[in-house]
C-alpha cells in the first residue's frame, strides 16, 4: 500500500527547507511529464518558492502552449544554464522516471550532484538513484499523484487554472484518454473536480488530441497498410518504420505517437511492437493486454522499462537485425502470450 499522507510529508519537509528546487522531467517528454512537472510549478510559485525546470529534450509542439512551458530549460539546447541549475540545487525532484538513463544527456551531471534527489514517479520496479523515492504504481500517472499531494500540502484543492490544466493533460495523456486500463474510480474523482474546477475540456482535448499534420496521418496509413505485421500464432503485431519512410512524410518529434496502440485492436492480438529505425539503434515500444509484462520485456530484451502494459527500450543494431532479435526472444515468450485474461 502507497504511504500518500507519509511520502507527502516527507516531500513538504524537503520543498519547506530547500532554497534552490529544481524539477526535472524525463527524456521526449510526454503530457505526465510536463504535466506533472508545471502542477507542480505553479503551485509551488503559489506558496512563493521558486522552482527552475530542466528537461533533456525538446518538448513537443502539442505541449508548448502550457503554461510555463516556455520556463522549461531544454538541456540539449542550453547546456551551460542547465549544468549550472543542477550544480545550485539544493533540491532536484524527478518527475515521471524512474531509471537515471531517462535524463539523456543530463545523467551525469544530476548523479554528480549533491543536491537531495526525489523521484516522483508511477513506474514499476523503480532504480535507486535518489535520497527519497516517491512511486505509486497504482497511479494512472505521474500527474494524479502529484495532484494528490499537492491536494494533501494545499489542506484542500489548490484552485488554478494553469495547475488543473496541467493535471488534466497529464492524466488523459497516460490513460489516452480514458482508453488504458491504469485509470480508476480514484483518477475520475480527481477529473470530476477538475472539471468543476472551470477548465475547458474540449478545448484541451482538442489541442493535445487534434493537432496532427496530413502528413501523420498518411504516414499511419503507411504504417498500418504496408508496414505491419501479424503474427497469430503468437498473437502479436508489429509495425516497423524505417528512417525514410519518416523523412517521407516530413515526420515531426510525436507524429508515431499512439502508432503502437493500432494493432491491439486486432481480434486476438495481445502483444503490439513499434519499431522505429534512429540513427544508429532502434527504438522500441511495447503495448500488451492483460498479464503479459511488457516492462519485464523491454527490460529482459531491449534495456528498457515501463508499465505492465505500456513499456518501451532500445537496440543497437539495425531494424532488420533488431526485428530478427524480438522474433527468436519472442518465441520464448510464446506461451505466456496465449492466455493473457
Ligand atoms: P512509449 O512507447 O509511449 O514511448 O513509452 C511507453 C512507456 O514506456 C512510458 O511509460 C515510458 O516511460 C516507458 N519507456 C519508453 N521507452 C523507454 C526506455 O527506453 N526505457 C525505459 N526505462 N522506459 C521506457
Ligand atoms: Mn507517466
Amino acid at each position: 500500500m502507497f504511504e500518500l499522507a507519509k511520502y507527502t510529508k516527507e516531500l513538504s519537509e524537503l520543498l519547506d527547507s530547500a532554497d534552490n528546487i529544481l524539477l526535472i522531467s524525463h527524456i521526449n517528454p510526454d503530457g505526465d511529464a510536463i504535466g506533472s512537472q508545471l502542477a507542480l510549478y505553479h503551485y509551488l510559485n503559489s506558496k512563493g518558492k521558486k522552482a527552475g525546470m530542466m528537461c533533456p529534450n525538446n518538448l513537443q509542439e502539442f505541449l508548448k502552449w502550457m503554461d510555463g512551458s516556455d520556463k522549461i530549460n531544454v538541456f540539449i539546447r542550453k547546456r551551460k544554464k542547465c549544468i549550472s541549475l543542477i550544480e545550485s540545487a539544493d533540491l532536484i525532484l524527478m518527475m515521471d522516471f524512474n531509471q537515471p538513463n531517462r535524463l539523456g544527456e543530463a545523467e551525469e551531471f544530476v548523479i554528480r550532484s549533491s543536491a537531495t534527489k526525489v523521484i516522483i514517479d508511477h513506474h514499476l520496479e523503480p532504480k535507486d538513484f535518489a535520497n527519497l523515492i516517491i512511486s505509486d504504481p497504482s497511479s494512472c500517472s505521474t500527474s494524479e499523484l502529484v495532484h494528490e499531494m499537492v491536494t494533501l500540502m494545499n489542506g484542500g484543492p489548490f484552485l488554478n487554472k494553469s495547475y488543473s490544466e496541467d493535471i488534466y493533460v497529464g492524466i488523459i495523456t497516460d490513460t489516452g484518454n480514458f482508453e488504458h486500463g491504469s485509470y480508476t474510480g480514484r483518477t475520475l474523482r480527481i477529473i470530476a473536480g477538475l472539471l468543476e474546477s472551470g477548465i475547458d475540456k474540449d478545448q484541451l482535448l482538442n489541442i493535445v488530441y487534434n493537432n496532427f499534420s496530413a502528413d501523420r496521418m498518411k504516414l499511419m496509413g503507411l504504417a498500418l497498410k504496408e508496414r505491419m505485421t501479424v503474427l497469430s500464432e503468437y498473437r502479436t503485431a508489429y509495425i516497423s518504420l524505417t528512417k525514410k519512410d519518416l523523412a517521407d512524410f516530413n515526420h515531426v518529434k510525436g507524429d508515431t505517437e499512439g502508432f503502437v496502440n493500432l494493432p491491439l485492436s486486432i481480434k486476438g492480438i495481445n502483444f503490439s511492437v513499434l519499431f522505429i529505425e534512429k540513427d544508429n539503434f532502434v527504438k522500441l515500444s511495447f503495448r500488451s493486454k492483460g498479464k503479459f509484462p511488457v516492462n519485464e520485456f523491454a527490460s529482459r530484451y531491449f534495456t528498457g522499462g515501463g508499465h505492465r502494459n505500456a513499456s518501451g527500450g532500445e537496440f543497437y543494431d539495425t531494424l532488420e537485425n533488431t526485428i530478427k532479435y524480438f522474433l527468436k526472444v519472442l518465441e520464448e515468450n510464446a506461451d505466456r502470450l496465449k492466455n493473457v485474461f
